[in-house]
């Protein structure tokens, strides 16, 4: 992946509020291609392979259980700056300090179930879109 791609998950909570068509519907006016999407489900040990690097954190298993609740929506972004650009567009992590009109600010239900994920480098965002997904399944 080259350094212009980002990783992005529509959460579980913001599946089921139904907010999958209106979060994609912000990405790509922004500007952002979609290189790859899928919808699936993570079981809890994918979860928890996915979110490792928090494993000594108090929130761990309690994001673990929520991220395995329910299906999610896995992409792979395209844009100049890409990783900044999203983080941007997706807001703070708590939504209560997300600015306006960003997607957590729109669509979180709290700090934990936030709606959206977006990889914090170009070295995550490569290893994080590689978890997903295959050579054959992104363009
Ligand atoms: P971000 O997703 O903004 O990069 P982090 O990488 O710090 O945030 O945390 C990963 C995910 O863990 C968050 O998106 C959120 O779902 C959850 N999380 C982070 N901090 C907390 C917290 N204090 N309490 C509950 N869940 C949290
Ligand atoms: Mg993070």
């Amino acid at each position: 992946m080259k350094n212009n791609r980002t990783f992005t998950m529509i959460k579980p909570d913001a599946v089921a509020d139904g907010h999958i068509g209106a979060i994609l519907d912000i990405i790509t006016k922004n500007g952002f291609k979609i290189v790859a999407l899928k919808y699936t489900k993570l079981s809890a040990e994918k979860a928890g392979q996915f979110y490792e690097v928090h494993k000594e954190r108090p929130f761990y298993n309690g994001l673990v259980e929520f991220m395995s609740s329910g299906p999610i929506v896995a992409a792979i972004l395209e844009k100049d700056n890409a990783i900044a650009e999203f983080r941007k567009l997706i807001g703070a992590t708590n939504p209560a300090d997300a600015a306006e009109g960003t997607i957590r600010n729109l669509y979180a239900r709290s700090i934990g179930e936030n709606a959206v994920h977006g990889s914090d480098s170009d070295e995550n965002a490569e290893i994080e879109g590689n978890f997903f997904f295959s050579a054959f399944e992104r363009f």
